[in-house]
């Protein structure tokens, strides 16, 4: 029986990071995946919907080139190609991922993993080949899959996971989004600006219940003025396939209506993937909505067995959380006594159009974590760039700790503001407060001279406004 010092089951962007730190750190590391190298997010998550993005943005900004002085007539697009562009992105990572375990010599095999005991491990490979494995550590990276709504199954050809919606044969003229997470926004945004009629039904009162509500109400506006019908505080009081079309009756705010939709995107979120890997044989605690309980190390309650990304309890279920879970894991395996990840300050964004980027409190939580606070907003139309670029479409808001000025939360609405929010990240990991950003100098014209405008409103000293 072949041995290891870590056993990894997963290789998602949680897998595929902690292997390389722990081949860095001379562990003998084995990774086990059933399907892709690197995981949801590079194969049907992050890479492969932001390159469709690309696509509908560039789309976007072609029939406003006018603006411009350009004169674009005729535009069109093939959707296969949009299509093919995204997978060759995805398929470009994926073996990115490969050459790189490669380089660290990672063993890997491609097959289904189950825990026996503690230490011992059986493998069915995809090539239906068995292995036996025994290990002092095992990580489980397994990450999570698409929530199956009880009435409305997931059929794969009206009503489509993430996985169908990423790969249309053909672009639906009517499309139902069930649910305004991060999912649901962004293929609503996607399929809108290709020309598809778009609905969005969300059960709560407003969209994007995580994000501040400032920021919300200017995506909802944002959305609105594409085309698309935002429906809150709604049901889908009735689901059925008519015709080869999604009948529904959906209820919004009182009002009932019937509605044939082409396509629905299922995209209630996502729930984590912890059956057929061999949990009963541990006796693991789970949480109430069955995800794996871990302490700050990521170790579970079994002491050599940790679990790390979507599949465990800690919050937000993303990309480079993932990836910190799996450094944390290896470090407290190989006895650095790592710290623990500050989950107040992972930023968060969404890459429609316009982008949302936040780190930290909403001004909601900040209030009822009975903070003494201060808020500052910076609209876009203030900042020379955006008037430029004709971007003026955002705004930034920033809440900060009266008593100590540390910034308790930033959140971003406009163009491309995913890449400025690491600016907060920086900050909270350094353990800054308000007045370093008053106090450093942001490159002109840029979109990031919002932030020190932002940081300047909290004492009253905006310049441009
Ligand atoms: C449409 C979409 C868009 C997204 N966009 C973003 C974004 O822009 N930014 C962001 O940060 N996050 C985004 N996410 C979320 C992100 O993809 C996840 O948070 C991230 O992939 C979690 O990483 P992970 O390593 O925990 O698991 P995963 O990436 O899910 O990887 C888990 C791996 O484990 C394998 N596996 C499961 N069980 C077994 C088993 N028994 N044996 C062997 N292998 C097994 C699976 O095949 C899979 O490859 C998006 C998600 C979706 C669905």
């Amino acid at each position: 029986m072949k041995e290891y010092d870590i056993v990894i089951i997963g290789s998602g962007p949680g897998g595929y990071v902690a292997a390389i730190r722990a081949a860095q750190l001379k562990m003998r590391v084995l990774v086990v995946e059933k399907e892709e190298l690197g995981g949801i997010c590079l194969n049907w998550g992050c890479i492969p919907t932001k390159a469709l993005l690309k696509s509908s943005e560039t789309l976007y900004h072609l029939k406003k080139a006018h603006f411009s002085g350009i004169i674009a007539k005729d535009i069109s697009f093939d959707l296969q190609k949009i299509v093919q562009q995204s997978r060759n992105a995805a398929t470009q990572l994926n073996r990115g991922v490969s050459s790189l375990l490669k380089k660290n010599n990672i063993e890997v095999i491609f097959g289904h993993a189950t825990i026996k005991t503690k230490h011992e491990l059986h493998v069915l490979g995809n090539d239906k080949k068995e292995h036996n494995i025994k290990t002092k550590n095992i990580i489980i990276a397994t990450g999570a899959s698409p929530r199956q709504l009880p009435n409305i199954p997931i059929d794969g050809r009206i009503v489509w996971s993430y996985r169908e919606a990423m790969i249309p044969k053909i672009l639906p003229q009517s499309l139902l989004v069930i649910g305004s997470g991060a999912i649901g926004m962004e293929f609503a945004n996607f399929y809108s600006v290709l020309g598809a009629k778009v609905t969005i039904v969300e059960k709560m009162p407003r969209i994007m219940q995580t994000e501040d509500h400032d920021i919300a109400k200017l995506m909802h506006q944002a959305m609105e003025e594409l085309g698309v019908c935002i429906k809150t505080s709604a049901t889908i009081d009735k689901f059925e396939i008519r015709n080869e079309k999604a009948y529904t009756v959906i209820t919004s705010n009182g009002e009932s209506e019937e509605i044939l939709f082409d396509n629905i995107i299922s995209a209630a979120g996502v729930v984590p993937n912890i059956k057929d890997i061999g949990l009963e044989n541990l006796g693991l605690l789970l949480s109430e909505n069955d995800k794996i309980i871990v302490n700050n190390q990521m170790r579970t309650s079994i002491d050599n067995v940790y679990a790390i990304g979507d599949v465990n309890n800690n919050p937000y279920m993303l990309a480079h959380k993932a990836s910190h879970e799996g450094i944390i894991s290896i470090e407290a395996i190989c006895n650095k006594n790592p710290h623990g990840l500050d989950y107040n300050a992972i930023p968060s964004c969404i890459y429609t159009t316009p982008q949302i980027a936040s780190i930290g409190y909403t001004e909601e939580a900040a209030r009822q974590l009975k903070y003494k606070i201060a808020i500052s907003k910076f609209p876009f139309t203030g900042n020379g760039k955006a008037v430029a670029t004709r971007t003026t479409n955002g705004l930034v808001k920033i809440i900060t700790n009266i008593d100590t000025g540390e910034v308790l939360g930033a959140h971003m609405i406009g163009d491309n503001v995913s890449e400025i929010i690491c600016c907060f990240g920086i900050l909270k990991a350094s353990e800054g407060t308000v007045d370093e950003i008053l106090s450093t100098i942001f490159p002109h014209p840029t979109i990031s001279e919002v932030i020190h405008e932002a940081a300047l409103g909290i004492y009253d000293r905006t310049i441009h406004l």
